[in-house]
């Protein structure tokens, strides 16, 4: 996803996202790498725990990738064929993919236009009797509606999954991303908040959900290599079938290195967005998406709609001709060919998700950046309208 080399130079391209490493994360690394655990050990167990405390949740399953987290979510739910999951239509494709990983069918459902987050009365329109869970994406950072979604699912006795790739640090009325569905996975793709190159994380206060995610990110064994060798046995059973999904320790101490500066960056990216906010606020041409009342963004990404939906191709072009990187979140999932053709999900199925596509455009942002940068941005993008 990012193809630009770091650079110091102000007139660089700048990217949309982009990963910060310093050098205590390099040294986490290179201690982990002279440890005698390289794969899944001590510092895998730490990074989740410090997951846990900065979330809240009780439970942490560190997985390979943020796709594998949401198709380990998928797998303790018990989602097979026949199942109907829904997730909204403006999301990375990996939401639903991991629902057809397990057989089941992904139901898409709209977004509200003016936060791009899954509507909650078009979610209701599209339970049946075979809808098991939903799932909730905190697009760009900002967390869903979730006392909606929560009610939703406990009238009809769903689960509620927040795929929160997007949202780490984030807090709905005041309870923070991690404990506000049933289960909540993160990413720790290079892009995101904190990276371990690849890498993601479920969280969970359900202990049995839990140990159901650890036994699948290690083939549906029902003990690790370490369990074993504290009792002193070879002896394991393969009691389903799983994955090897696991994240490895010199992954885990870039992760756990990474997490001690969130909070710091979160303040950031907040900065940033509001420098954003104030100078965008006067450009008619173009509007930010609305954060609710109640919510604390993330700032994965910071998201402009254009109100003339003819000339987004034309001000994208114009914005990478002058190294800003802009980009476009997301086609709409149920647009890609894949799943036109697989589970004929048509145009039209989520208008608002599928008009909002013709003209939103992502502005880079991440902590590497400052206000200068998006001082730049802001001036280039005016100029590419026109004044
Ligand atoms: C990044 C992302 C994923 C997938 O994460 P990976 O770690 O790249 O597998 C899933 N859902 C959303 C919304 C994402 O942004």
């Amino acid at each position: 996803m990012i193809t630009s080399p770091p650079s110091e130079d102000s007139s660089a391209f700048l990217p949309y996202g982009r990963q910060r490493i310093e050098e205590d994360d390099i040294a986490a690394v290179v201690a982990a790498l002279r440890s005698d655990w390289l794969t899944t050990g001590p510092r895998v167990s730490e990074f989740e725990s410090a997951v846990c405390a900065f979330t809240g949740a009780q439970y942490g399953v560190a997985v390979s990738s943020g796709t594998a987290a949401l198709h380990a979510a998928m797998h303790a739910l018990g989602i097979g064929p026949g199942d109907e999951v829904i997730v909204p239509a403006m999301t990375f494709a990996a939401t639903a993919n991991c629902v057809v990983y397990q057989g089941g069918t992904p139901v898409f459902a709209d977004v509200g236009p003016e936060t791009l987050l899954i509507d909650p009365v078009d979610v209701a329109r599209r339970i049946t009797a075979n809808t098991q869970a939903i799932i909730a994406v905190d697009y760009a950072g900002q967390p869903c509606d979730y006392d909606a979604l929560y009610d939703l699912a406990q009238r009809h006795g769903l689960a509620l999954v927040a795929d929160a790739c997007h949202s780490l640090g984030g807090a709905y009325k005041g309870r923070r991303v991690g404990t506000l569905a049933d289960l909540t996975v993160f990413s720790f793709h290079p892009v995101k908040h904190i990276t371990t190159g690849e890498g993601g994380m479920v969280v969970t206060d359900n202990p049995e959900l839990a140990a159901r995610m650890r036994r699948f990110r290690n083939h549906g064994i029902d003990t690790d290599h370490r369990q074993r060798e504290v009792a002193g046995t070879w002896a394991y059973q393969m009691v389903e079938l799983g994955y090897n999904y696991r994240l490895t320790d010199l992954q885990a101490a870039l992760g756990t290195s990474q997490l001690a500066k969130l909070p710091g960056w979160l303040k950031k990216r907040r900065k940033l967005a509001a420098v954003y906010d104030a100078a965008l606020g006067n450009v008619a041409a173009v509007k930010s998406l609305a954060v609710r009342p109640g919510n604390e963004h993330a700032y994965h990404l910071y998201v402009v709609r254009l109100v003339d939906s003819g000339v987004r191709g034309q001000i994208f072009a114009g914005l990478r001709q002058q190294g800003i990187g802009a980009n476009v979140h997301y086609l709409p999932v149920h647009l890609h060919p894949y799943y036109q053709e697989t589970f004929r999900t048509l145009p039209g199925l989520c208008p608002c998700a599928e008009a909002a596509y013709e003209t939103i455009l992502t502005l880079p942002l991440h902590q590497g950046m400052d206000e200068n940068d998006v001082t730049r941005v802001v001036h280039v993008l005016r100029q590419e309208l026109g004044g």
